[in-house]
C-alpha cells in the first residue's frame, strides 16, 4: 500500500492500532523531559539530530549547546572555518559528521537563501544526511508524516512485532512497519515517543516489559524471544594498525600536520607519524625515524610512551608517541608541517586520543621537559 505521500505503509490493523495508541498515551505520562522537546527550528533540529548519530545524549548534550551557542543561526555555520567547527566537534568523534554539516550549511545558505527546504527528499540530498535524520527533521519541523528507523526504534519493532531480521539487510521492513504506525496526525510526537520509549523501557538489556503497556501482545515477550531480537548484523572485521606519532621538541615549539588522505581524521591536526606492521620497540622506532627522510641525523636521545589502544568502529589502534628533541638545522621539514608553540597546541582540533595523551600526559609545561638536546 502507497500513501498520500508515496511512501509504503501495510495496511493498519488491531494490533498496530493498540501499539500506537498506547505508545503515545505512555509518552504524554512517561516521556522524556529532554530539553528539545517542543523545539520545532528545522536549523536546531539538523544540529541535533547530526550531533546525536552514533551518540549518546548525556555525551551530545553539551557539544550540542556548544554549536548553538556558536553558531545560533545557519548564516553563522555557514560563515564558519571547518576548522573552527572541527575543534568545538573535538572529542565526539565521527568527524566526517562535522564536515559534512559545514558542506551542508555552505549549501542551503548559497541555493537556499538562507531558508530550509521542507521535503524529506531536499534534504536526503543533502552532504550527511540520511533517512533517519530527514524523517527527523520534516517530522519534527514541518509535522510531516515520515516515520524516524533508528536503533532503538528497530529493537522496539523487532520484539513487539517479532520481525526476525537484522537492520543492515532488512532496514525496508523496518521502515515500512515503522511508516505504518507512525500517527499521521502528529509525526513528530509519534516519532519522540517510539525513540524514548527504546531508550527508557524496551532497553537493549533488562527492558522493563513487567511494566509495559504491549507486552500482552508483543511477541518477543510472549514467546521468550527478547535476548534473540533484534537480530545482530554480522560484525564487521576489526583492523588493528599500529602508529608511532612524533613530538618534535625545538626550542618551545613543535610540528603538526592536517590529515588530508583519505583515511580516519580527515581534516584534523595531528603530530607526524608514521605506521608499520607490528608493535613497537626502540631500535624498531629509530629505523622508522631514520628511513622516514625527515632528519638528516636521528638523535642519540628519543622518549617512547607506553602503547595505548583506542578503538574506532572498524580500526584498532595502537599508538606510540615518540618524543624526539631536534635541533632545527637537522629537520628537512616536509610541505604542510606548521611548526607551532607548545602552547597553540590547545587552539588545533586534534583527534581525541591526541588530546588526552597533552591533557593527561604531557600537558604543556612537560613538553619542555623533553628538550635536551645532544
Ligand atoms: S514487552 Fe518488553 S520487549 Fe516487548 S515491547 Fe514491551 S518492553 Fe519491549
Amino acid at each position: 500500500m502507497i500513501d498520500r505521500e508515496g511512501v509504503q505503509t501495510m495496511k493498519l490493523s488491531r494490533t498496530h492500532a493498540l501499539f500506537r495508541n498506547g505508545l503515545l498515551r505512555w509518552y504524554s505520562h512517561h516521556g522524556r523531559s529532554l530539553p528539545w522537546r517542543h523545539w520545532r527550528d528545522p536549523y536546531r533540529i539538523w544540529l541535533r539530530e547530526v550531533v546525536l548519530q552514533q551518540t549518546r545524549v548525556e555525551q551530545g548534550i553539551p557539544y550540542l549547546k556548544r554549536l548553538l551557542r556558536h553558531y545560533p543561526t545557519l548564516k553563522r555555520l555557514a560563515h564558519a572555518h571547518v576548522d573552527e567547527l572541527l575543534h568545538l566537534w573535538q572529542g565526539l568523534g565521527y568527524y566526517s559528521r562535522a564536515r559534512h554539516l559545514h558542506q551542508a550549511a555552505r549549501h542551503l545558505y548559497q541555493n537556499y537563501g538562507g531558508r530550509f527546504p521542507r521535503s524529506y527528499e531536499e534534504w536526503l540530498a543533502l552532504k550527511g544526511v540520511g533517512p533517519c535524520t530527514a524523517a527527523a527533521i520534516v517530522s519534527f519541523a514541518f509535522n510531516q508524516p515520515f516515520a524516524v528507523v533508528d536503533g532503538n526504534v528497530c529493537r522496539v519493532l523487532a520484539r513487539a512485532f517479532g520481525l526476525d531480521q537484522s537492520l543492515t539487510h532488512h532496514r525496508k521492513a523496518f521502515e515500512t512497519l515503522a511508516q505504518t504506525l507512525l500517527d499521521p496526525q502528529q509525526p513528530g510526537t509519534f516519532n519522540q515517543a517510539l525513540m524514548d520509549f527504546g531508550a527508557t523501557v524496551c532497553t537493549p538489556r533488562q527492558p522493563q516489559c513487567s511494566s509495559c503497556f504491549f507486552r500482552k501482545h508483543c511477541v518477543a515477550f510472549q514467546q521468550g524471544l527478547i535476548s534473540d531480537l533484534p537480530r545482530q548484523s554480522p560484525k564487521v572485521a576489526v583492523r588493528t594498525r599500529y602508529l608511532v606519532f612524533f613530538i618534535f621538541h625545538l626550542k618551545g615549539s613543535t610540528y603538526i600536520t592536517r590529515r588530508d588522505a583519505k583515511d580516519i581524521y580527515r581534516h584534523l591536526f595531528a603530530f607526524p607519524w608514521l605506521e608499520t606492521d607490528g608493535s613497537y620497540d626502540f631500535p624498531k622506532v629509530r629505523r622508522l625515524l631514520q628511513s622516514s627522510g625527515w632528519l638528516k641525523k636521528v638523535p642519540r636521545r628519543l622518549w617512547l610512551s607506553s602503547s595505548f589502544q583506542h578503538r574506532l568502529s572498524h580500526q584498532c589502534l595502537q599508538v606510540t608517541f615518540a618524543h624526539v628533541p631536534v635541533h632545527s638545522s637537522l629537520l628537512k621539514v616536509p610541505e604542510g608541517w606548521q611548526r607551532v608553540p607548545y602552547g597553540h597546541l590547545k587552539n588545533f582540533a586534534f583527534p581525541q586520543f591526541i588530546r588526552q595523551y597533552l591533557k593527561n600526559y604531557v600537558p604543556c609545561e612537560k613538553l619542555l621537559a623533553y628538550e635536551r638536546y645532544e
